[in-house]
């Protein structure tokens, strides 16, 4: 959700259009500034929460954060910057913040691990004591950026000094992208059973339900509508009915305008999918790849 306005606005509108979980910036995430809130700000934060029927907020990590590029002042920026959003985090009482791994930039990809790595434990040595954790996002794997195999996150939860401070945010379009493929029921289940092995399915914080506009194995980045991409609705079902999942914060990451009526459309939709008696959503797609 948007924050323009301070970031309560994003709770206002996530109640506005009965939202239980609510993603959001907490700075502009294209700019580097960021400023430490003031009580009144907290305070409404605080307020906008209680009104509002929220299951879980949570925080996204600016874009412009690169923490496995090569030792640069562009990447002290984005350590100084993640600190600042860690504090941010917690001044908010916000329980994790979204991170993408980031991108070696040419420098190969266990170099960026390793900068990865170095990068988060400065960040959280520098915040110790700090309840918010880092939910390191699995990415589509464009690029140069790093995350898209799960050996990466695993890789960096080995590595770090403090892997309790880590999480896992899992996007359904990157996966998709990355190889993972989810449209079938067993398709899906081996994919959390990876995260498993891996690194412990009780790692995993959240969700990102986005369709994806990129195929299977793409590594493209594009996010599309629930049903309206190629990952199609039908899989939405076995993703959002997984009793694994039961109690995960999930949100939408999908295209969308300014009176929000996409994430209506979208949120209904996966509304439906959950539904266990599976009514109305048995119906067959449109040719579109639309389930109304
Ligand atoms: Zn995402």
């Amino acid at each position: 959700m948007p924050a323009g306005g301070g970031w309560w606005r994003a709770l206002e509108r996530g109640s506005s259009i009965g939202c239980e979980v609510v993603q959001l910036f907490l700075k502009n995430c294209r700019q580097w500034a960021g400023r430490s809130p003031r009580p009144e700000e907290i305070r409404r934060f605080s307020q906008a929460r209680s009104d509002g029927r929220f299951h879980c907020v949570f925080g996204h990590a600016g874009y412009l954060i690169n923490l496995a590029g090569p030792s640069s002042s562009q990447r002290d920026r984005s350590i100084s910057s993640l600190i600042v959003e860690l504090e941010l985090a917690a001044a908010l009482e916000i329980p994790f913040l979204v991170l993408h791994p980031g991108a070696h930039l040419g420098q190969g990809e266990s170099a960026g691990l390793g900068q990865a790595i170095r990068g988060l434990d400065e960040a959280i040595r520098a915040t110790s004591g700090s309840p918010v954790r880092v939910a390191l996002e699995n990415t589509a794997g464009q690029g140069t950026c790093l995350g898209a195999p799960l050996t990466h996150l695993a890789a960096i939860f080995e590595g770090v000094e403090s892997p309790r401070r880590l999480g896992v945010c899992l996007d359904t379009a990157h996966c998709f992208a990355a190889g993972h493929d989810l449209r079938s029921p067993r398709g899906w289940s081996a994919l959390l059973d990876e995260i498993d092995r891996r690194i412990g399915l009780q790692q995993l914080l959240a969700l990102h339900l986005n369709d994806s506009r990129a195929g299977l194995g793409s590594r493209v980045d594009r996010h599309a509508g629930i049903g309206e991409g190629k990952i199609g609705a039908a899989a939405f079902r076995h993703i959002v009915r997984d009793p694994r999942l039961r109690n995960h914060p999930g949100c939408l990451e999908t295209p969308k305008s300014a009176d929000l009526h996409e994430d209506v459309v979208n949120l209904a939709r996966l509304r439906r999918l959950a539904r266990p008696d599976g009514s109305s959503c048995r119906r067959r797609p449109s040719s579109s790849g639309i389930v109304r």
